[in-house]
């Protein structure tokens, strides 16, 4: 048997923690669904144990976002959010129009790759330059693009858009939410499209969210393989072919757990405690942990990116932290470094705890 200390706390960037309630709930499920004596993972999708998940799913996906089910449809479709960055420009971006797409970090980057293999991309506005540490201002979008693309919030780098820019009226918005998905109130509205893989910030891996506006649906080029048509899974009401059902259960409960909260608001307060702890701290430190996007305004509050004055640091401080319980903080392999990543799930304990171990590991090393 391994040995670890007795309190975890998991920093993971995704797949990443989740409500301990939800885990149990899912173990349970494995087991016995609603005491049907048979596993989650052995009835039908369209049997009478699955029906009331998918619908009490995507119904609670909807409340918390503030939309209604009449104008938009919640889809969960595979290939994580990966997929998406291809999906999206096959069925909007028509050969003889444009999209415009802000490139705020890796993950931009392979929307707009990705775009390009179906058409022209505009790229609007990029903070490649500074290596994506600040969110773009003034953004100039044009008023005849097929659509425009954003990314909520830049899980490597840790930024986020925490006012979205202004936009063209009539010009479609889809935006990548994944790293901060259900992490805050926001006008969910503005957006004709909005996909999220579920690992970071909403459930397990294996399914991904997509949040779409039916009337959109309808603008969807038609010359593409059905399984690959929004439309098709609009139609069906995400059950054209199979989905991922344990996943899909998993994210209910997620959802469940966010409304027992109090919704968005009160995940909004507990995240900002948390975020303003953190950074306080690292801010607070002297220089001896540097948070690597230096304005407030742009910081993310779900990933927080840092650096310590060396490499070699860096490494002692990853193995002490460790050892001390706390797990995931080593920053992207495109980066280095280190990054908490404090999704929903994670709690006020484990960053008041981190804060501590911060200021011991920078006295006894600074
Ligand atoms: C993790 C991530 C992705 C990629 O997700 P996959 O589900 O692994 O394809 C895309 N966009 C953002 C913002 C992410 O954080």
């Amino acid at each position: 048997m391994s040995s670890h200390p007795s309190t975890l706390y998991n920093f993971s960037p995704g797949p990443a923690i989740l409500p301990r309630e939800v885990i149990e709930a899912a173990s349970q499920a494995v087991l016995d669904i609603n005491g049907s004596g048979l596993s989650l993972l052995e009835v039908s999708h369209r049997g009478k144990e699955y029906d009331p998940i998918h619908e009490q799913t995507q119904k609670d996906v909807l409340e918390l976002m503030g939309l209604s089910p009449e104008e938009y449809s919640v889809l969960f479709l595979g290939g994580g959010a990966s997929f998406q960055f291809a999906m999206v420009p096959m069925n909007f971006l028509p050969r003889e129009g444009f999209a415009d797409y802000v490139n705020t970090g890796e993950w931009a980057t392979r929307a707009i790759a990705e775009a390009r293999h179906f058409g022209r991309v505009e790229v609007v506005a990029s903070s490649e330059a500074e290596k994506f540490n600040y969110i773009p201002r003034d953004v100039k979008f044009h008023d005849d693009a097929a659509y425009l693309h954003l990314t909520s919030n830049n899980t490597i780098y840790g930024t986020a858009w925490h006012t979205f820019p202004e936009t063209p009226a009539g010009v479609p918005q889809i935006c990548d939410m994944s790293s901060d998905f259900l992490a805050r109130p926001m006008d969910f509205s503005r957006f004709d499209l909005i996909y999220a893989g579920a690992q970071k910030n909403a459930g397990p891996a294996g399914v991904t969210l997509v949040i779409i506006r039916k009337a959109y649906t309808a603008r969807a080029n038609k010359n593409i393989p059905t399984i690959l048509s929004y439309q098709t899974h609009v139609k069906n009401n995400a059950l054209y072919n199979t989905p991922p059902v344990f996943s899909i259960y998993v994210v209910g409960q997620v959802m469940q757990w966010l409304k027992n909260l109090g919704g968005l608001t009160a995940i909004e307060a507990i995240n900002r405690k948390k975020a303003d702890t953190l950074y306080a701290a690292l801010d607070g430190s002297s220089g001896f942990y540097r948070a690597t996007v230096s304005r407030p305004s742009d910081r993310s509050w779900m990933n927080v990116p840092f650096r310590l004055p060396t490499e070699a640091l860096e490494k002692k401080f990853l193995q002490e932290a460790e050892a001390a319980g706390f797990v995931g903080l080593k920053g992207h392999r495109s980066v280095g470094g280190c990054r908490a990543s404090i999704y929903n799930a994670f709690p006020q304990a484990g960053v008041d705890a981190f804060v501590g171990f911060l200021a011991e590991f920078a006295r006894k090393n600074g």
